[in-house]
Formats: C-alpha cells, sequence, structure tokens
C-alpha cells in the first residue's frame, strides 16, 4: 500500500481509465478508477488498465441528479386518458383516483421503467418520491424501497416518504409516514401547501418536522404549490421551521410557484429567510407551464419560481424531472439534460455564464440538495460520470441535447447509446 498521500498510484491495474476527457473548465484530462473511485485525474495517465474509454475530447460530467421524481405516478397516463377539464385539480384528482388501483406489480413495472430511461439518460443520484396515505398506505413506498436495493448498483435511490393527501386533511397519514419511515424511506416528504388553512400548514410542518427528527432524516417540502397566490406563504414558514429545528442544509423546497407572484419586497425578504435557512429550491419549471397555469385570463401566468433572484441572492436552485408521463405532466422521459433546458429557457438563462447554471443545477447543485457524499470529477470522488457525445461547453450541450455515450457509476460503465446521423446531399 502507498503510504503517501498520493492517491493509488502503481497499486496494480486501475478498473477503469477515461482517456481525454474534457472537464467543464476545459481541461482535457485522463480519469483513472480503482474501486470505485477517482484515483487519479491528471492530463496523463499510463497505468493499465481493465477496461478504457477513449472519450477523444468530448465533455464529460459528473453524473446527473434528479432531485425529485414522482416513481410511483410515472407512466401511468398514456393513449386513451381521458382530461375532461384539463385543470391542475383534476390532475390532484386522476392520481387519488389511480392511486386506489396500484398493485405491487404495477409499481414495479413502471418503476423499473423510468428508472432504466433516468440510467441510460445519465442519473446516477434520484430522489423518488413516494405517496404515502390512507389511500394506498405503504404500497408505493414498499415497491420504492424494493427498487432502491434492485437498482443499488446502477444508480443512488433516495426514496422520500411523502404525504401526497396532507397530514390534517388526511388524519391517518401521519402514523403512515413514521411507519414508512421505520420501514427505511430516507427523507420526509411534506405537503403543507396542500393544506386548507395556513393554521394546517403549519401543523403539518410541524408533524413532519418532528417525524424528521425522529429518525436524523432530510426534508423535501411542496410548498407554494399554486401560480398565483400572493397570500400563501408556505415557504416562508418551511424556512422559520427549518431555523427552528436547526435542519439548515437539509431541507429542499418544491416548487415555489407562489414566489412569483409576491410583491417585490415581500419576495426579497422570503428569499433572505430560504437563504440563511439553507433551503435548496427545486423549481421544475417545465410541469408548472403545462399543466397549472392553462386556465388563468391573458396574459396568462408561467406558474415558475424567481430562480434568477434565488440563485442571485445565493441559493441553492436545483430542478427535478417531476413527472413522466403522468397526470400532471404526459411528457417527459427521465433525462436531465432535457429538464435542464426547460429551466434555462423559463428562467430567461441564456448568456454563457448564466446558463452553466442550468448545467450546475442538475450536476453539483443537486448533489448538494441530496447531499450525496464524494460527488464530482476529483480525486478521491465516487467515479459517477456521463461522456456526451456532442458539445463542449453548457449552451451547446443544451442547446445540442447531446447522445450520453457513456454512463459510468462507481466505475462500471453502466448504459451506453450510440447514435448516427446522416445527411445525404446531392441528387445521387
Ligand atoms: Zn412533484
Amino acid at each position: 500500500m502507498s503510504t503517501t498521500a498520493e492517491p493509488a498510484a502503481g497499486d496494480g491495474e486501475l478498473d477503469l481509465l477515461v482517456r481525454r476527457a474534457r472537464l467543464r473548465d476545459g481541461r482535457v484530462v485522463d480519469l483513472a478508477v480503482r474501486d470505485g473511485r477517482f484515483v487519479r485525474v491528471a492530463p496523463e495517465v499510463t497505468e493499465p488498465a481493465r477496461t478504457e474509454i477513449d472519450a477523444s475530447g468530448r465533455l464529460v460530467l459528473p453524473g446527473l441528479v434528479d432531485p425529485h421524481l414522482h416513481v410511483d405516478k410515472a407512466l401511468t397516463v398514456g393513449h386513451g386518458t381521458a382530461w375532461p377539464e384539463g385543470t391542475f385539480q383534476e390532475s390532484i384528482d386522476m392520481t387519488l383516483e389511480r392511486r386506489r388501483s396500484y398493485t405491487t406489480e404495477d409499481l414495479l413495472r413502471r418503476g423499473r421503467e423510468v428508472l432504466e430511461l433516468a440510467v441510460a439518460y445519465g442519473t446516477t443520484a434520484l430522489r423518488a418520491f413516494a405517496d404515502v396515505g390512507t389511500v394506498g398506505g405503504l404500497r408505493s413506498a414498499e415497491a420504492l424501497l424494493a427498487l432502491r436495493d434492485e437498482f443499488a448498483d446502477l444508480l443512488d435511490v433516495q426514496v422520500v416518504a411523502f404525504p401526497q393527501e396532507g397530514l390534517v386533511r388526511d388524519p391517518g397519514a401521519g402514523a403512515l409516514l413514521v411507519r414508512a419511515m421505520e420501514a427505511g424511506c430516507d427523507v420526509v416528504g411534506a405537503f403543507p401547501w396542500f393544506e386548507l388553512s395556513s393554521t394546517h400548514a403549519q401543523e403539518h410542518l410541524d408533524e413532519a418536522f418532528e417525524v424528521a427528527r425522529r429518525f436524523d432524516a432530510d426534508v423535501h417540502a411542496f410548498v407554494d404549490d399554486e401560480p398565483v397566490a400572493p397570500q400563501v406563504h408556505n415557504l416562508e414558514q418551511l424556512a422559520l421551521s427549518t431555523i427552528a429545528a436547526g435542519w439548515q442544509g437539509r431541507v429542499v423546497a418544491s416548487h415555489g410557484c407562489g414566489l412569483a407572484s409576491y410583491d417585490d419586497h415581500l419576495a426579497e425578504r422570503t428569499i433572505m429567510l430560504v437563504r440563511d435557512a439553507g433551503i435548496s429550491v427545486c423549481a421544475n419549471a417545465h410541469v408548472s407551464l403545462v399543466s397549472k397555469c392553462e386556465h388563468a385570463s391573458q396574459p396568462i401566468p408561467r406558474g415558475i419560481t424567481r430562480v434568477r433572484e434565488l440563485i442571485a441572492a445565493g441559493v441553492n436552485v436545483v430542478t427535478g424531472q417531476d413527472d413522466v408521463a403522468d397526470p400532471y405532466y404526459p411528457f417527459g422521459r427521465a433525462d436531465m439534460l432535457e429538464v435542464a433546458s426547460f429551466l434555462v429557457h423559463t428562467a430567461h438563462l441564456y448568456r454563457p455564464e448564466d446558463v452553466e447554471h442550468g448545467l450546475d443545477a442538475v450536476t453539483e447543485n443537486g448533489a448538494r440538495a441530496m447531499r450525496l457524499e464524494d460527488y464530482g470529477i476529483r480525486e478521491g470522488a465516487w467515479a459517477d460520470l456521463v461522456v456526451l457525445d456532442e458539445g463542449s461547453t453548457a449552451t451547446d450541450v443544451l442547446r445540442l441535447q447531446p447522445a450520453r455515450r457513456w454512463v459510468v457509476r462507481r466505475g462500471r460503465i453502466v448504459a451506453t447509446t450510440e447514435t448516427r446521423r446522416e445527411v445525404r446531399r446531392g441528387r445521387g
């Protein structure tokens, strides 16, 4: 064994060597991997490796991160789905109706399909939301916990126990939330916005933080989910609850849409509280665009939180796929580069330095929101990465939506995609 701090040089064959990898800062380096971790990031590594990838100067990102995906709802709509009203409330009602008929087999089948898509598109860590409540009980949580174990060699899954029907509005859900955490869920979900008064929203948060304390778990709360509701202040309540619980840095807020409808003075103060509470904000702009505002009068609001102001204040801003072919959003393919593209479009992030925030949101910032340890392309970190077929800048990556040529998790190739594009000119 090497006794110096020099990482693992000369310890025999490497498990993986990624040659000529372009990093976001423009350096082209070799990435040497042993025992699932980067042991050398250097201009040239000469040690032999069991597996080699020649990235040929392609951009390499750390594994993509999706901090918000409803795995139990995924792929529940398609051909034959009726949306008579096309309202947000209808989406909520349809989900509730479907949850009555979830079977474990159905949850596992749809879950496998969406998690495999995520891996193929380069995601190596995601938060899977499992609805917990008196409708459906623990069925979703149990299925997602089984999937977490089944997919453990492909990606990190954190299962969120999520009280989708509320805690005050759904008597009995609180006890189920505790049971879901006892069964092994990783994160306590909260949905104060769904309660019918701010008093109940606070009771909901108090109960969720009590469970979080009991299980020493992080919290992921849905707040201010109404696009135009300047009177709803769940985000402020969440920030104050976070500080009171001493949970700074351990809380994510989705989607905070209402923040956009506050007057600027109030929004600024709320953003300062969110920053002080160390809350990450998960925007999921594409879902709001599609399913939250369509019945408003013109000009139609977009239902997207104040992304630029949050970033400017130093808040950790992330985004998640949220929904894949479910009653809230019939599109999506668990592709975080597509999701990042929606974020930069809707948040007016188009200058080169602004677009970097789009890639940060689905890599480093996502890792921070999920509190992933040893994340990133650096010596000592886990060797989770994705090699992109095209594009060397953030703007070009989001513009071109390149194929994920190789996806590597803990030093093992877990997915590959090859594409072939040909333009035939002339009349021949
Ligand atoms: Zn969601």
